[in-house]
C-alpha cells in the first residue's frame, strides 16, 4: 500500500490584542484564539490542574496508548500537579469533510468541561471526518480545543509502509496541543528566532514536532514507533513562559 496522504496540521493564528507578554493574566473564557492562554497552560500560578475531555465519534476513539503518550508529553512541560483524561462517546459529526466552522459548532453541542478555579479543562474532539482541506489531521482551533481528523489518520497509519495508528496519533496530538502552548511564537515569544516564516507559527528544523509537515519531518519517515520530539529553541520557549 502506498502511502500519499500528506499529514499536514493547521492551526488558527493568534491574532488576539493581548499578545501574550508574560505577566501571567488569564482568563476564564474557553473560546479565545489558539496560543492565548499558554501561559496558563505551562505555570501552576493560576491553574494548578489540567483535565482532559476526549469526545470520540462512533469508532474513532483514540488508542489509549496514545492518549498516556500525551500524558507523559504534557507532565514533561506543564508545572501542574495533575493531568487526567476522561474519553467519552459522542455521535457522528454528520458530514464527510468538516469545516472549522463545523467543527466549532460540534464543540459547542457536546463539550460538558470548561475552564474554572485552579483547573484548566481541555476539549480534544476525535471525529469521524475529513478536513475540506485534504491531509489536514488535526487542527488547534481555539485556546483550549483542538480536533483530531481520525478518518484521515486512519487512512495514513497501520498499512504497509505506513507508521502506526500510535505513533501518528501520539504525533498529531502532541503537535496540536504545543500549539495550544504558543508554539511556534504564537502565544509564546522566541528565545531564540526559529519561526518557519513559509508555514508560521511552525518550527524550521524538520526534526521536531513543530514542524509543518509532520509527515515529512524526518521522525515519520523512520521506521519503529519513535515520536518526533520538541527541540531545544521550543522547549526554551515553553521554559521561558512558565513551562518546564
Ligand atoms: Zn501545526
Ligand atoms: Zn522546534
Amino acid at each position: 500500500m502506498k502511502n500519499f496522504i500528506l499529514i499536514v496540521c493547521l492551526v488558527l493564528v493568534y491574532a488576539g490584542c493581548s499578545k501574550n507578554d508574560g505577566s501571567g493574566s488569564s482568563s476564564s473564557s474557553d473560546k479565545l484564539a489558539t496560543g492565548a492562554s499558554a501561559h496558563d497552560f505551562l505555570s501552576g500560578e493560576v491553574y494548578t490542574t489540567v483535565t482532559i475531555q476526549v469526545e470520540y465519534s462512533p469508532g474513532m476513539q483514540p488508542q489509549l496508548q496514545s492518549i498516556n503518550n500525551l500524558i507523559s508529553f504534557l507532565q514533561a512541560h506543564l508545572n501542574k500537579a495533575s493531568i487526567t483524561v476522561t474519553q467519552s462517546p459522542v455521535g457522528s459529526i454528520g458530514k464527510s469533510t468538516v469545516s472549522i466552522n463545523d467543527v466549532s459548532s460540534f464543540e459547542d453541542k457536546n463539550r460538558t468541561a470548561f475552564t474554572s478555579g485552579s483547573n484548566m479543562a481541555v476539549c480534544i474532539l476525535a471525529v469521524d471526518a475529513d478536513y475540506t482541506t485534504p491531509g489536514v489531521a488535526g487542527v488547534a482551533y481555539r485556546n483550549t480545543s483542538l480536533v483530531m481528523l481520525e478518518k484521515t489518520i486512519e487512512a495514513a497509519s497501520g498499512g504497509l509502509d505506513q507508521p502506526s495508528r500510535i505513533k501518528i496519533e501520539t504525533t498529531v496530538l502532541e503537535h496540536e496541543f504545543g500549539h495550544l502552548l504558543g508554539l511556534v511564537n504564537n502565544g509564546t515569544a522566541m528565545v531564540t528566532p526559529h519561526e518557519d516564516e513559509a508555514h508560521k507559527p511552525h518550527c524550521n528544523n524538520n526534526n521536531c514536532l513543530m514542524y509543518y509537515d509532520i509527515e515529512n519531518s524526518g521522525f515519520m519517515s523512520q521506521l519503529g514507533n519513535a515520536v518526533p520530539k520538541l527541540d531545544d529553541n521550543c522547549i526554551n520557549d515553553l521554559k521561558n513562559n512558565g513551562g518546564k
